[in-house]
């Protein structure tokens, strides 16, 4: 799922801010900011959905106020990549991301048979399994058979395994 990377003071720290299915829009107000001469009910996120693409989040906010990787956006208007570093004046800068955390759910089924990378036998729908965030491939994850945790990373790709809830990347890296 998206979501942001705030610092709204040192002593906390940087925290996320998920940017959930349910939302369409992120305003100050909910993003528990303000800005002087702006209402704290303007949407500054807002989520664009196009049929067949995946999720895409906007930023919006008066030109000249936006700086996005430290460059200025004299549209006032600009989709969010993964990692973008998003300044607007008067605000704490903060960070979008686009990583996802592995969680184990119910494998949903497939019409052809889905076969697990790391054991190589079939995952029956209904079956406990995690969707590998990094490579998107299924694995079981169940009493017995936790496929996915098996090893420090994914049977397929770098992504890691821990079901620890902690993002793999996080502002400090660059900050
Ligand atoms: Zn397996
Ligand atoms: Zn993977």
């Amino acid at each position: 799922m998206p979501h942001l990377w705030i610092n709204k003071n040192d002593e906390v720290g940087w925290q996320t801010l998920a940017l959930g299915l349910g939302s369409t829009a992120l305003d100050l107000a909910t993003l528990g900011l303000r800005l002087p001469g702006i209402p704290p009910i303007v949407p500054l996120l807002q989520r664009i959905v196009r049929r067949d693409h995946p999720e895409q989040w906007a930023l919006f906010a008066p030109p000249d106020r936006i700086r996005i990787n430290g460059r200025l956006e004299l549209l006032g208007l600009r989709l969010l990549h993964d990692r973008d570093r998003l300044e607007v004046r008067g605000l704490p800068p903060f960070y979008f991301s686009t990583e996802r955390l592995a969680a184990v759910e119910k494998f949903p089924g497939s019409e052809k048979t889905v076969f697990c990378p790391r054991c190589r036998d079939a995952i029956d729908a209904g079956a406990d399994a995690v969707r590998c965030p990094g490579c998107g491939m299924w694995h079981h994850q169940m009493a017995g058979r936790n496929c996915f945790t098996y090893a420090e990373t994914c049977a397929l790709c770098s992504q890691r395994s821990a079901l620890d809830g902690r993002y793999r990347w996080t502002p400090e890296e660059v900050e």
